[in-house]
């Protein structure tokens, strides 16, 4: 009955980071402020390089409404193209904007250092300064290396990389949750679990394209969840790995179940009218949101609308 529970109704009209404030990670699992499992699930924008024209705050704002998104992934460019490292100023601009969006519609942003080489001196000096500048507030989460190659090894390669961003992240904000990338596109989530970060209140990134990555690296994922790692996956695709190729139906249903079963959070990849399968928007979509079914892929309308039935 309408209005018989005074706190149901205004939970209902709460934002998300409202409800669930400063989240932390403990053991296997991220909670909120109340101490309980949260399952964030979202959307990744594409690359900020080649699809700025979605880091605005009427496609964060449409995105949140229509979409029922409770976490937006900036993709921040490092390398490719005109990246980070040619334009810092420009991307982080972007990437600021995306965050202010977040902050006034009251969901989660991860702030992603999209690369697939370490560029430790660039990412912690990036990270320093939004940390700087947004380690108050609860809606931020940092993603320190988007999927390191299969030839950078974790041990001595990635998680000494991770030690030093964690650094100068945590030299500004002490509470925040930091997702680190593990090795072969954030895949070997198992090498991460033999050998874990000595830092509290971090996740590690799983990825996966549903077409290509099946039983194989959900028990990966398995090994690493038994064996104590909060995994988060920060970037998934209903294509092949290559970002374009066939849906596969059956093992996307896996891999729902899987999420859902071990309570992971994830963004899908990507807010894009790229012309590939796994973008979520068909060519020339606005950048400001207001898609029409029409407008949208049939990636985008089968995430949009599990996002929709499960937020
Ligand atoms: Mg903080």
């Amino acid at each position: 009955m309408i209005g018989s529970n005074p706190q149901a109704f205004s939970d209902k009209a709460m934002t998300s980071v409202q409800r669930h404030g400063q989240l932390k990670i403990v053991g296997t699992q991220l909670l909120d402020q109340h101490g309980e499992v949260v399952v964030l699930r979202g959307m990744s924008l594409f690359w900020s390089q080649w699809m700025g024209q979605y880091y605005n705050a009427d496609a964060v704002a449409w995105l949140q409404k229509d979409w029922n998104i409770n976490v937006i992934r900036a993709a921040v460019g490092v390398t490719a193209g005109s990246g980070y490292l040619t334009n810092p100023d420009v991307e982080r601009s972007k990437v600021q904007t995306v965050i202010d969006a977040a902050i006034k519609q009251g969901i989660y942003v991860i702030v992603d250092w999209h690369a697939h080489d370490p560029e430790p001196e660039a990412a912690s000096q990036f990270f320093s300064s939004i940390a700087q500048k947004y380690g108050q507030v609860p809606n931020i989460i940092y993603e320190t290396w988007n999927e390191p190659l299969p030839k950078y090894d974790w041990s001595t390669v990635i998680k000494p990389y991770h030690n030093k961003v964690i650094s100068s992240i945590r030299a500004f904000d002490a509470d925040n949750v930091i997702l680190v990338g593990t090795q072969s596109w954030s895949q070997d989530v198992d090498k991460a679990a033999n050998d874990p970060l000595g830092f509290a209140n971090v996740g590690y990134s799983l990825h996966f394209y549903a077409s290509t990555h099946r039983e194989e690296l959900r028990n990966k994922a398995l090994y690493a969840i038994n064996n104590g790692l909060a995994l988060f996956v920060t970037e998934w695709g209903t294509s092949e790995a290559s970002g374009t190729g066939r849906l596969d139906a059956k093992e996307r249903q896996l891999w729902f179940d899987f999420m859902d079963l071990h309570k992971l959070s994830w963004c899908n990849w990507s807010v894009a009218d790229k012309a590939e399968s796994s973008a979520a928007l068909q060519p020339g979509a606005s950048g400001r949101g207001g898609w029409e079914d029409r407008q949208i892929t049939e990636s985008g309308l089968i995430v949009r609308s599990v996002l929709r039935a499960k937020n």
